[in-house]
C-alpha cells in the first residue's frame, strides 16, 4: 500500500496497472473505520493489484477533477480507465472485495480469498448495533472498564444519523441536526475506550455461544451479548421515496409533527400507528389527509371514531402512492384510485408513512422470545429469554420508541451487565 499525491496520479494510476485508490481525510470516522479494511484486502490482493491512497484535504483539485465529494470514496482503474462502482461512506470489506471482480477474474478472486487465515477476538461484551441504545451501552461499559466491542453492519449512529432535526433530546435548547447528535454520541462512546468493527457484514450470530463472526473471516466472542439493532420502517420502496425522507418525507409524528404547524399533510396507511399519529399531527397540521388502499380503515374501532370525528382529517380510500415528487417547498403525492387505476395528484407540504416497523432481528430472531409483532422480549433490566444476552432501544418489546428511551434502555442493560461480569 502506498501513499500519493497529484502528481504521481499520472504515473501511478493512469501509467497503468490494476489500481484501488482511496481518496481519505483526516477526522472522518467513516475514513477511519475503512482504513483497516482497505489494509487487509491490500495484503490479500497486493501482488496483484496496487492499493493507492490519496490525501483528498491536500490533493483538492485532482478529488474535484474525477468528481470525488466525499471521503473517503474508492475507484479502481485498469490500464488508466475508472472501471466499477464508486464506493463511499461506509465501505465494506465486501465492497472491496467486489471491486477487485472488475480487476482479476473470479477464478484468481477466489483463489486468493481462500489465503484468507480466520481470526479470533475475545471481549467481555459485544454490543450489536451501534444506534442511540447501543452507543449508550458502549459508553456505560466503557466508563466500568469492561472491554466492550460495538458492532454494526453501518456506520455509528442509526435512525438518528438520518434524521433531519432532532428536538427533543434533553440536553440541547436548539434543534439539533441528527448526524451531529449522533456523531457526538459515536465519537464519546470511541473516546472513551470501547472498540468499533463498523460497517462490516455480519454473517452469523450464536446467542447461545456468544459469538458472531464479521465479514465472514473474524470470529468475535465474548461473555455477553447486548442487541441493540434497532427497527427499520417498512418502506413503499416508489420513485421519490428514499430522495425526499427527512426532506419532506417522515416515519415519525413525535418527532416531525411540530414542523407542520398550520400546514397540510398527508398520513400514508389505516392500520393503528397511522390513524393515532394522524389523529396527533392535526393538533398542528390545519389538514390532515389519510391515503388508505383498502375502503375501510384497520384501526381499532376507538382510534376510527376519532379520526373520523376529526374536522381536520380527511380520507382518500382504496388507493395507493405510486410516486413523491418536489416543487419548491411542496410535496406531491401521486396516487392510484385502485378500482379504475385512474392517477391523481395531491399537493401537500409533507408526507407521513405508517405501514409497519420491522425489529432488525432476522439473523437470530429464532433463538429468541418474540412477542406477537416480533420484538424481543426483554426483564426490566432488558435480559432476553437467553442467559447472558440482553437487548435494548427499538427492537425490544415495549410501547415507545425514542432515541430517549433507547439510550435509557442501553443505559440499564450496561448496568446490569456490569454488576454481573463484576460477581
Ligand atoms: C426518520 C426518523 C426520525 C426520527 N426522529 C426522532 C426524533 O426526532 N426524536 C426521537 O427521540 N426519536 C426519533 N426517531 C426514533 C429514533 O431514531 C429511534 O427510536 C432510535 O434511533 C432507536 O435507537 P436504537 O439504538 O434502538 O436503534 P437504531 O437507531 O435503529 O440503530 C440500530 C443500529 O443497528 C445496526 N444494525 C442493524 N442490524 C444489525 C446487525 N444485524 N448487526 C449489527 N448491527 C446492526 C444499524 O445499522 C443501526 O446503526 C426517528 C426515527 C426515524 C426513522
Amino acid at each position: 500500500m502506498k501513499e500519493i499525491n497529484s502528481k504521481d496520479f499520472e504515473k501511478e494510476v493512469i501509467g497503468g496497472g490494476k489500481v484501488a485508490l482511496d481518496f481519505y481525510s483526516t477526522e472522518c470516522p467513516p475514513c477511519e473505520a475503512l482504513a483497516p479494511k482497505f489494509e487487509s484486502v491490500a495484503e490479500l490482493f497486493g501482488n496483484h493489484v496496487k492499493f493507492l491512497k490519496i490525501f483528498r484535504q491536500e490533493n483538492r483539485e485532482l478529488a474535484e477533477k474525477l468528481g470525488v465529494k466525499s471521503s473517503p470514496t474508492v475507484l479502481f482503474f485498469d490500464n488508466g480507465k475508472e472501471v466499477g462502482k464508486r464506493f463511499s461512506g461506509g465501505i465494506k470489506r465486501s465492497d472491496l472485495i467486489s471491486g477487485m471482480g472488475h480487476l482479476l477474474s473470479a477464478k484468481e478472486i477466489e483463489r486468493l480469498k481462500s489465503n484468507i487465515m480466520p481470526v479470533v477476538s475475545e471481549y467481555d461484551v459485544i454490543i450489536l448495533g451501534a444506534g442511540p441504545g447501543g452507543l449508550a451501552a458502549g459508553l456505560y461499559l466503557c466508563q466500568a472498564r469492561i472491554n466492550t466491542v460495538l458492532v454494526d453492519v453501518g456506520l455509528p449512529g442509526g435512525q438518528v444519523a438520518s434524521t433531519h432535526q432532532v428536538s427533543n433530546y434533553p440536553g440541547f435548547i436548539d434543534p439539533v441536526p441528527g448526524y451531529l447528535l449522533s456523531h457526538n454520541m459515536s465519537e464519546q462512546t470511541k473516546n472513551c475506550g470501547t472498540e468499533y468493527k463498523v460497517a462490516v457484514d455480519v454473517t452469523k450470530v450464536d446467542l447461545h455461544k456468544k459469538e458472531i463472526i464479521i465479514d465472514e473471516y473474524e470470529t468475535i466472542r465474548a461473555k455477553k451479548i447486548i442487541i441493540a439493532t434497532g427497527a427499520s420502517p417498512n418502506l413503499l420502496n416508489i420513485p421519490g421515496e428514499k430522495e425526499y425522507k427527512g426532506q419532506g418525507i417522515s416515519y415519525c409524528a413525535t418527532c416531525d409533527a411540530k414542523y407542520y404547524n398550520d400546514k397540510e399533510v398527508v398520513v400514508i396507511g389505516g392500520g393503528n400507528s397511522a390513524i393515532e399519529e394522524a389523529d396527533f399531527i392535526s393538533k398542528f397540521a390545519k389538514k390532515v389527509t389519510i391515503v388508505h388502499q383498502f375502503d375501510k380503515l384497520q384501526a381499532n374501532m376507538t382510534a376510527q371514531e376519532k379520526a373520523f370525528a376529526n374536522p381536520r382529517i380527511d380520507f382518500v380510500f382504496e388507493s395507493e402512492p405510486r410516486s413523491f415528487i418536489k416543487n419548491d417547498y411542496k410535496m406531491i403525492v401521486e396516487i392510484e384510485h385502485l378500482p379504475d387505476g385512474k392517477r391523481k395528484q395531491i399537493e401537500t407540504d409533507g408526507v407521513f408513512i405508517f405501514i409497519g416497523m420491522k425489529p432488525n432481528i432476522g439473523l437470530f430472531a429464532n433463538q429468541l422470545q418474540l412477542d406477537q409483532w416480533g420484538y424481543i422480549k426483554t426483564d426490566e433490566d432488558m435480559r432476553t429469554s437467553l442467559p447472558d444476552v440482553f437487548a435494548v432501544g427499538d427492537a425490544v418489546s415495549k410501547k415507545y420508541r425514542q432515541i430517549t428511551t433507547a439510550v435509557a434502555d442501553g443505559t440499564i442493560a450496561a448496568i446490569a451487565v456490569a454488576k454481573e461480569l463484576d460477581v
